[in-house]
């Protein structure tokens, strides 16, 4: 994937970089760059309002991202909202959704490899709603028990979300036969795409999901963008989540009603900039042979799983690669903690990511407060992950 880096200019803005942290945040293409910048030097207006050409464009502009975004997912345009990334499409679900489907003594089933974003959340509307949250657990291999998952499920079972990858196992869950437990029991199904939608193609419609939710940040767009894909009969009775401009039909002093989707769920002016780089990004997105970049992803992430097996005798996986993986490698060091990992990692310009991953009760489980992960993405060589294990050793030494 050499010939991509070119395309990445924070590589050329700090020669000798290594960027080991995607699952945090993807570097960002020219293309979308220049893109977002074309915006406010030459189309800059607000959007659905001007009846001049300028604002016209800029709508133009703001839509035809959203086609091209829908089209990538296989969603309808009314289906597919902006929302600022997975956090708030996750908590507008939760939200409206709880309004139709939540009543007391109903339970919400997530998994226990949740990112803080698809737990919050649902304990917020289980608070509003009296329902509970449950969680599915992991098997020895730390994969989920689809056993104890099928147990779980019952008549109260309303909604059930989770990762389509998790950020820190880096495992895809079994996301079809989740959904399938869901529909046996009529609850809906949210899924959490903000690492899936990187890695593999999406495709809602064959996912028979409610709703998938990404942030555009992690798939090579913009910070402060992202979609939430709903299912249209879900979201034609689901209440508005902010009210504001734009998400209306008629305001009257006595009350209002709602604009058609999607602009029910996009009230006050929208991230425009954020929507056409989103656009973009998922232009150069086509471009990409997603099957190839797994491929290379995986192949790094694997070479230096065998190395860190082989020389790192103290180094503990979180998870053992399977097909399900994706190659992102998180582990804990016997006598070094991840924060003095990656502080070392960065003395060597190796950005690496060290904390809990907004994983909290995952680090519970795994009885650890903290883990260092290792993220290769599009950008990244053999190199890089020779650069990280030599900032390792020189940690393992400093710490001898
Ligand atoms: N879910 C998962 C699996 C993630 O990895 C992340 C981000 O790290 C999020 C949700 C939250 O995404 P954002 O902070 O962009 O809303």
């Amino acid at each position: 994937m050499k010939h991509l880096r070119a395309e990445f200019p924070i590589f050329a803005a700090h020669p000798g970089l290594v960027y080991l942290d995607s699952a945090a945040t993807s570097q960002k293409p020219q293309i979308v760059i220049d893109r977002m910048n074309r915006y406010y030097a030459e189309e800059n207006a607000n959007v659905h309002r001007g009846v001049y050409e300028l604002s016209e464009s800029a709508t133009r502009a703001f839509e035809g991202s959203r086609a091209v975004i829908a089209a990538a997912i296989h969603a309808s345009l009314e289906e597919t909202i902006f929302t600022r990334g997975t956090t708030e499409a996750i908590n507008l679900v939760a939200h409206s959704l709880g309004q139709i489907v939540l009543k007391p003594g109903d339970e919400i089933l997530l998994t226990i490899a949740e990112h803080h974003s698809n737990i919050v959340p649902w304990q917020l509307a289980a608070d509003r709603f009296g329902a509970k949250v449950r969680f599915i657990p992991l098997n020895q291999d730390r994969r989920l028990d689809m056993q104890e998952a099928a147990r779980m499920v019952n008549s109260r079972t309303k909604i059930m979300a989770f990762a389509h990858i998790s950020n820190v196992l880096g495992i895809e869950h079994p996301v079809r036969e989740l959904i399938a437990l869901a529909k046996s029991v009529g609850a809906a199904t949210v899924i959490d795409g903000a690492q899936g939608i990187a890695h593999l193609p999406v495709n809602v419609r064959e996912l028979d999901c409610d709703f998938y939710a990404f942030s555009g940040h992690k798939v090579f767009g913009p910070t402060g963008i992202g979609i939430l894909y709903g299912r249209k009969s879900l979201l034609d009775r689901m209440p508005p989540y902010m009210g504001g401009g734009d998400m209306i039909e008629k305001v009257t002093v006595n009350g209002s009603t709602w604009n058609i989707l999607p602009s029910k769920f996009e009230a006050g002016t929208p991230n425009i900039a954020g929507a056409v780089g989103l656009g973009a990004a998922f232009e150069f997105l086509k471009g990409l042979d997603l099957g190839k970049t797994l491929a290379h992803d995986r192949a790094l992430g694997l070479g230096l799983v065998n190395e860190l097996k082989r020389h790192f005798p103290k180094v503990r996986l979180m998870v053992e690669p399977g097909p399900d993986w994706i190659g992102l490698v998180t582990m804990s060091h016997e006598t070094i903690h991840p924060h003095d990992l990656a502080a070392i990692c960065d003395t060597e310009q190796v950005c690496i990511r060290a904390g809990h991953h907004c994983a909290q009760p995952l680090m519970e489980l795994f009885g650890l407060p903290a883990t260092a992960r290792v993220a290769p993405f599009v950008y990244n060589d053999e190199n890089d992950m020779d650069r990280f294990v030599a900032a390792l050793h020189k940690a393992e030494k400093l710490f001898a």
